[in-house]
């Protein structure tokens, strides 16, 4: 089952007629993670083809109208979707509170659990958010106006079953080979077989989200070596700099700088403002910096190669 990245919406502060509110899904093994819920992000899901029963846990940046907007609309329908069992919101301080007063705001109780978690790391700090058996999901201190944390997620490394090796001792499909992916050697017909005599280890892959803030040590932290790092880029270096700096926001030019500096493979720009009607200029601005560098539209699945 592949990895991919849904661009729910990659417009900041204000929506324009082609970019939503900020939202990004990611689709791992069946489930999906939605990073930020601006405004409208469930009519972009069902515009998307994806199953909002799907979504298992909700990362937020911060608390900034544009990242969380859609949060209210997107609970109330979860509640009334089928199979979901609970719905569990993780962001920086003060996230219990936001929840409970957007959850008082309309005529709403939901029917299943909404289980909220505040993680306020330090700065230099990296905190672990969710491990799980095959994936893990980390986050850092970002520098913006209000407390805002960066996440990561991390597929870990495991073990693969060689089914080239697997048949030749006649184990295809056998159900014994969970216990050899588990690391656990096992014997057929007289037979011991070790784990490393038919399997190889599959990399883990990282992907970063990087959403307001300006330069700092948190971000290089995180993002370090990363497969994917899907980062803001509001503004154009050439022309609004200074502006870029006066509202804790990234250019183009110093986001592809970041991905340059922490040797990340590829970058995917998202987070526009809505002075560029087109960002062409944003697209080259990075990509002179940092070639490997996807800007990020609307509607945009993109898969992840690992
Ligand atoms: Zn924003
Ligand atoms: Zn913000």
């Amino acid at each position: 089952m592949s990895t991919k990245l849904h661009f729910l919406g990659t417009s900041c502060m204000v929506p324009t007629k082609d970019r939503n509110h900020l939202s990004t899904a990611l689709e791992y093994e069946g489930n999906i993670f939605l990073f930020d819920c601006g405004e409208n992000t469930q009519k972009q899901i069902k515009l998307m083809k994806l199953s909002i029963g799907k979504i298992r846990k909700i990362f937020i940046s911060h608390w900034h109208g544009d990242h969380v907007l859609g949060l209210p609309g997107l609970i109330q329908t979860l509640s009334n979707t089928d199979n979901v069992k609970k719905i569990e919101i993780y962001g920086p301080v003060k996230s219990k509170k936001f929840v409970k007063h957007m959850l008082e705001c309309t005529i709403f109780e939901s029917s299943v659990p909404i289980e909220v978690f505040e993680f306020s790391p330090n700065k230099g700090e990296i905190l672990t958010v969710v491990d799980e058996k095959t994936y893990e999901i980390t986050c850092s201190k970002l520098n913006h106006s209000v407390p805002c944390n960066a996440y990561a997620f991390k597929r870990k490394d495991s073990l693969n079953v060689d089914v080239e090796k697997a048949r030749e001792l006649g184990l295809e499909n056998n159900p014994l080979l969970a216990q050899i992916k588990e690391g656990k050697s096992i014997t057929i017909k007289d037979k011991h077989v070790k784990p490393e005599d038919i399997t190889y280890m599959k990399k883990g892959v990282k992907i970063c989200f990087v959403f307001d803030t300006r330069p700092c040590e948190g971000i290089d932290l995180l993002v370090k070596d990363c497969d994917y790092l899907v980062m803001e880029a509001t503004f154009l270096y050439s022309k609004h700099a200074d502006k870029a700096q006066e509202y804790d926001h990234m250019s183009a030019y110093e986001t592809a700088m970041i991905a340059k500096k922490n040797n990340v493979g590829t970058l995917l720009l998202t987070h526009f403002s809505q002075r560029y009607k087109k960002i062409d200029e944003l697209e080259e601005e990075a990509k002179a910096v940092f070639p490997n560098t996807v800007v990020a539209s609307d509607l945009l699945s993109y898969k992840i190669k690992k």
